[in-house]
């Protein structure tokens, strides 16, 4: 089966988010299991610059008014296809934004060509790999979906999947746009790719694809409610039947507490007394004070409101008063950021900060802190709480999206059957995080009790093999009929 993922970013080509990884890891994971599952991707700058090896070139009539080629190369195993068209994407600065901080004017050519190149690299003419499923990935390859669909009645046309990793970017063009787009104008109302009197890209996947995904069980019914729908939830509710939450993956590859290098001190779960010497590392490093006898919370995260971080003041309280330690890394709201140094300034040896993006950092906290607190109010799927269970940081999380599906509370029938791996609370409020932090430490001073859970949290399965093999079997149901 051939598979083609369309999508903005793919790691380490490109990337801004976690989008990028998933890009990469799920591809990765797919053709494991036999699927030859490959990557198409804008050729921005850094892309071409990234991109090594030996390419091919696919000449392509240009599309939507931009000449065009196709670059074919690997990256690692993957096979990908770069979008090579320099007059829509040979530029500095992010791929989003240029210099100026803004938003490039142009950008829904410049992704309405990738999904122009994604359906004719889908046409059938004889070549010797085309697709048998297209599977897009957010608002940027939208429109792929959209424009198979629209194709001529009975032409022949790949299955689709249209992926969103987050509800809230939309990708909203103006109508007046229609014509550069080579939209057809009755496709322009609710039944179509309309969204509120603007072209909506993420909109059009989600109406035009044949089958369609987001990242978690959890998130996937909460879009389709009120609250976090964004005015898409009776869309989404009317698709039910062909709309399937799939948790993401975590590469072991990187994050493995056995072989980390960020790490003072590696260890699996049979050696967890090793830990001791990560978290010392990390509370000399933060400047905390280093006792192994304080419990020691931990947050890596966008310092942002989506995240919850307003609510860690009142719970940070709470854990220092109570003889605890708080460590911050993360970057983000200006106000968010400067209330989180205040509190370390004022509580010094047992609340630190450092703001800003620390890769070699967050897997040290991961390795030597005892829990990763994650309070979103949103999660479609998280990952350092993934990461948490991995490296028996357990997890102290609000009850939503990926966090949902991943952490098991550490109740008292959680507790006497061996199921628990963290701590799950419900509303979002300081109050309620604290209680979630409170019940934390009651554990901690039972270190019998808390070993096991870190055991039972290490020996959770959130590879991408399990999530790669949701994917294959959608894209079985999908060919078969
Ligand atoms: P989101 O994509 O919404 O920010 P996720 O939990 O899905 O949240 O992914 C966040 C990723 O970014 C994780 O890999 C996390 O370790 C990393 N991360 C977030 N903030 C920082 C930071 N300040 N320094 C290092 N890594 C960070």
């Amino acid at each position: 089966m051939n598979v083609l993922h369309v999508t903005p970013e793919f790691y380490p080509l490109v990337k801004t988010g976690g989008l990028a990884d998933v890009a990469a890891a799920l591809p990765a994971a797919l053709r494991r299991r036999g699927v030859d599952a490959r990557v198409l991707l804008p050729g921005y700058l850094r892309v071409l610059k990234n991109l090594k090896g030996r390419k091919t070139e696919i000449e392509t009539p240009g599309f939507l008014g931009h000449r065009a080629r196709i670059l074919a190369a690997k990256s690692g195993e993957v096979p990908v296809f770069v979008l090579d068209a320099p007059s829509l994407y040979d530029r500095p600065g992010t791929p989003y934004v240029g210099l100026d901080g803004k938003d490039y004017p142009d950008n829904d050519l410049r992704f309405a060509a990738l999904a122009r190149a994604a359906a004719w690299l889908a046409r059938r003419d004889g070549r010797a790999w085309r697709p048998d499923v297209i599977h897009a990935h957010d608002w940027q390859a939208g429109l792929a979906p959209a424009y198979l669909a629209l194709r001529p009645h009975g032409e022949w046309r790949p299955k689709t999947v249209f992926t969103f990793h987050n509800l809230a970017y939309q990708g909203l063009f103006p109508a007046e746009r229609l014509a550069a787009l080579d939209l057809p104008r009755d496709g322009f109302r609710v039944d179509g790719f309309e969204y509120w009197g603007k072209i909506g890209f993420l909109k059009a996947g989600l109406y035009y694809a044949d089958a369609l995904t987001t990242v978690s069980p959890t998130y996937s019914a909460e879009v389709q409610e009120a609250l976090e729908g964004r005015g898409l939830q009776g869309l989404l509710r009317g698709r039910a039947e062909d709309f399937h939450g799939i948790l993401n993956g975590v590469d072991y590859e990187v994050w493995n507490p056995a072989s980390d290098p960020h790490l003072a001190a590696g260890y699996d779960a049979d050696h967890l007394d090793r830990r001791a010497e990560n978290k010392a590392a990390l509370q000399a490093r933060m400047g905390l004070d280093v006792r192994a006898d304080a419990s020691l919370f931990v947050v890596v995260s966008r310092l942002v409101p989506e995240k919850g971080m307003d609510l860690l003041l009142p719970a940070i309280e709470g854990v220092v008063g109570r003889g605890g330690q708080i460590a911050v890394l993360g970057a983000g709201d200006a106000g968010i950021e400067h209330e989180i140094q205040a509190m370390a300034h004022g509580n010094a040896g047992r609340v630190a900060a450092v703001i800003g993006y620390d890769e070699s950092l967050a897997h040290l906290m991961q390795g030597g802190g005892d829990a990763i607190v994650v309070p979103s109010r949103s999660e479609p799927c998280g990952l350092t709480q993934l990461y948490g269970l991995r490296y028996g940081c357990l997890p102290v999380v609000r009850r939503t999206g990926g966090l949902a599906d991943s952490v098991t509370d550490a109740d008292a029938a959680a507790l006497a059957d061996g199921t628990a791996t963290g701590f799950v609370f419900g509303q979002a409020s300081g109050a309620a995080l604290w209680d979630a932090c409170w019940r934390a430490m009651d554990l901690y001073a039972k270190p019998e009790d808390w070993r096991r859970v870190q055991r039972n949290a290490m020996a959770q399965d959130f590879s991408w093999d399990a999530s790669a093999a949701a994917y294959h079997d959608l894209y079985g149901d999908l060919t078969q009929v």
